[in-house]
C-alpha cells in the first residue's frame, strides 16, 4: 500500500513536471516572459498541481486529454487546451524524455472505477 502511494506520487510528480514543462514552453513564446513564467501563467500551474494533488484516479490516471473526469473549472480547461496545443508538438524536441512518458501513459485507458483519493505524504 505504501509502495502503491509512492508511486502514485511520482506519477503524478511526472504528470506534472510535464504539464509546467509545457506551460513554460508556451508561456516563453506566447507571452515573451524571460526566466519564468508570467502571472497568469504561474497561476494556471498552480492550479494544475492543485488539481493533479485531488486527481481521484491516483496512479491509474490517464493524461488528461484522456481522462473522463473534466476536473478543471472552464476558464483554466480552456487556457491548459491552448497550452497543449502549443506546446504539446514542441514537447518532442525539447523535453524528449517527459514527451516519450506522456505518450506512453497517453495509451493507457483510464480505468473504469477510479481507486480512492490517495492521502499526501506530508
Ligand atoms: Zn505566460
Amino acid at each position: 500500500m505504501q509502495v502503491q502511494a509512492q508511486s502514485a506520487r511520482k506519477r503524478l510528480r511526472r504528470e506534472l513536471k510535464t504539464i509546467n514543462a509545457m506551460i513554460a514552453i508556451f508561456c516563453r513564446d506566447q507571452h515573451a516572459s524571460l526566466g519564468g513564467l508570467c502571472a497568469e501563467c504561474s497561476a494556471l500551474s498552480g492550479y494544475a498541481e492543485q488539481r493533479l494533488d485531488h486527481c481521484i484516479f491516483a496512479e491509474d490516471k490517464p493524461t488528461c486529454a484522456k481522462c473522463p473526469v473534466h476536473c478543471y473549472k472552464p476558464a483554466a480547461r480552456e487556457q491548459v487546451r491552448a497550452v497543449m496545443r502549443y506546446a504539446g508538438p514542441r514537447m518532442l524536441y525539447r523535453r524528449p524524455l517527459l514527451a516519450i512518458f506522456h505518450m506512453l501513459e497517453g495509451r493507457k485507458e483510464p480505468p473504469a472505477h477510479p481507486r480512492r483519493k490517495i492521502t499526501p505524504l506530508g
